[in-house]
């Protein structure tokens, strides 16, 4: 499933995160992650807490950003929002419109002990 992979990928950056700051704890742990994923939160943090269990992140926060779809057209540099959908620039009426945003699956901050 989508968010048990996404689950095991930010216990182990977190953890990784944590080392490398000589930390014995993972308290918090802020997530940036893209709407065109197609996560529910509600998921991804209950396996973020079934794989934390018995590490230093056990009973870490997930904090969850969302970050809205948005296209841009590699012709004029306009953006717009939502999906391209192979759809041309409404603003040049030339260029094809690409995802600029909306894809984001990354480890944005924690917070240890
Ligand atoms: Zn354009």
């Amino acid at each position: 499933m989508h968010e048990a992979g996404l689950a095991v990928r930010f216990v182990e950056a977190a953890l990784e995160e944590a080392a490398a700051r000589g930390a014995s704890r993972v308290t918090a742990v802020g997530a940036r992650i893209g709407e065109l994923h197609g996560v529910v939160d509600r998921h991804l943090e209950e396996f973020f807490a079934v794989m934390a269990r018995l590490t230093p992140a056990e009973g870490a926060r997930l904090v969850i950003e969302r970050v809205a779809a948005r296209s841009a057209c590699p012709g004029c540099g306009e953006f717009f929002p939502g999906q391209p959908y192979g759809r041309t620039c409404p603003a040049c009426g030339r260029g094809r419109l690409e995802t600029a945003a909306g894809l984001e699956m990354e480890l944005v901050w924690i917070e240890i002990e």
